[in-house]
């Protein structure tokens, strides 16, 4: 935990503490003592776990929290699910102040409500604020608010190990004012909803993937290493593109010589024989344009921990990949995220010219055991000290 992302972390907090403190004394944080709690009195059917679409349902709650310059933050409630009332000059909706989180809340087999290592997620919200010149707050307050909401709807965490309660932390700029500035106005609100399984038949479905280097996710020095709204919506027009020529996601490219860096919104993952034959785990290093997923930092972790073959963090490029493919050196490729922990690619599109991968040739067995292993602690099956205890 304390590596993840800690030497950008304390770079940030250096450089914001010089040029923005202010707010950083006012008033540090809020706290889950002063929850306020103000019930749902009718609370909606819970949908069966088979029929659900990924975002499109929400529970009976949502937790909120806001902040100004002049008064800091306000107390967070935990309030009926609701719209929000927000000024059209909302700089959240001009200027992209927003961030965001994905994470998930699992019932076990035993009965109890996991989250899935959740400070990793505050750490890396905290990191967003920070870079989006959005205010501080404690990490491990947000988090207890976060359990006491997924409390409050535990009965919309779906009794199944095929789906789960996706939770979903916004963190948005309200200043209402059209100043390309800092916002002294601010919302944090959190909303949840049940999410079935990613891959609809139980079973690994392999993606096909565009890889088309006109196309860049992020860049060195831009945001990509953060959740932030502005990242993603321009990316659903290269998605429209993927679809078109008949692959369901975009493998980014970046620079002269067309690294291979994330898949979709996962971050990616290729075991292979590397040039000196020696079979290794290889994603793409934390240098700026990678998300330091959870899910990624995760595999890491484990694969370390079974020290059965070297695990590495650096950079490749299409020509070795490709290289490689053609001398059959690839084992597996996949994506590495919350939504679906382990996504297997079967093919990729560059330069009009179709690549089989042989990932599901090869079981896949380091997918499928990373998949396992993450799914067993999520669902109360194995013990580890990456759960975090809801009820
Ligand atoms: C969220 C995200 C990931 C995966 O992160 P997890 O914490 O594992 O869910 C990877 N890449 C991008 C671009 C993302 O937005």
């Amino acid at each position: 935990m304390a590596v993840f992302g800690k030497a950008l972390h304390r770079q940030l907090c250096a450089s914001q503490s010089l040029f923005q403190g202010s707010w950083r004394y006012v008033s540090s944080s809020f706290k889950a003592s002063s929850l306020v709690l103000d019930r749902c009195l009718t609370p909606r059917p819970k949908p069966d776990p088979k029929s659900l679409v990924f975002g499109k349902q929400f529970s009976d709650h949502m937790l909120t929290v806001s902040w100004s310059a002049e008064k800091g933050w306000g107390n967070p409630n935990i309030k009926p699910f609701q719209n929000l009332s927000l000024h059209p000059a909302a700089s959240a909706l001009h200027y992209s102040i927003e961030l965001f989180e994905g994470m998930k809340a699992f019932r076990g087999v035993d009965g109890k409500i996991r989250l899935f290592r959740p400070m990793l997620n505050m750490e890396r919200m905290h990191r967003s604020a920070e870079r989006a010149c959005l205010p501080a707050f404690d990490q491990a307050e947000l988090l207890e608010c976060i359990r006491k909401l997924v409390e409050v709807d535990q009965d919309w965490v779906p009794h199944s190990t095929e789906a789960s309660l996706y939770i979903r932390p916004t963190f948005i700029g309200t200043e209402p004012s059209l100043g390309v500035s800092k916002a002294n106005h601010a919302l944090l609100y959190v909303i949840i909803g049940p999410v079935g399984p990613y891959f609809a038949t139980g079973a690994f479905n392999p993606v096909s993937l565009l890889a088309d280097p006109r196309f860049v996710r992020a860049w060195r020095g831009g945001v990509g290493d953060c959740k932030m709204g502005g990242n993603y919506g321009p990316t659903i027009f290269v998605q429209n593109e993927a679809t078109k020529l008949g692959c369901q996601q975009v493998l980014w490219l970046y620079g002269e010589d067309h690294e291979i860096t994330e898949v979709g919104t996962m971050n990616l993952f290729i075991y292979w024989d590397n040039k000196d034959g020696v079979r290794e785990l290889v994603t793409p290093p934390l240098d700026g344009v990678i998300l330091p997923g959870v899910t990624r930092q995760s595999l890491l972790d484990l694969a370390r921990d079974w020290g059965e073959f070297p695990v590495s963090e650096r950079r490749v490029v299409m020509s070795d990949f490709l290289s490689a493919l053609k001398e059959g050196r690839v084992k597996e490729v996949f994506g590495a995220g919350t939504a679906c922990v382990v996504c297997p690619v079967e093919r990729v599109l560059y330069k009009g010219e179709n690549y089989h991968i042989p990932t599901m040739e090869n079981g896949p067995d380091l997918a499928k055991r990373f998949h396992k292993q993450l799914t067993d602690i999520q669902y109360g099956r194995a013990e580890s000290e990456w759960t975090h205890l809801v009820v």
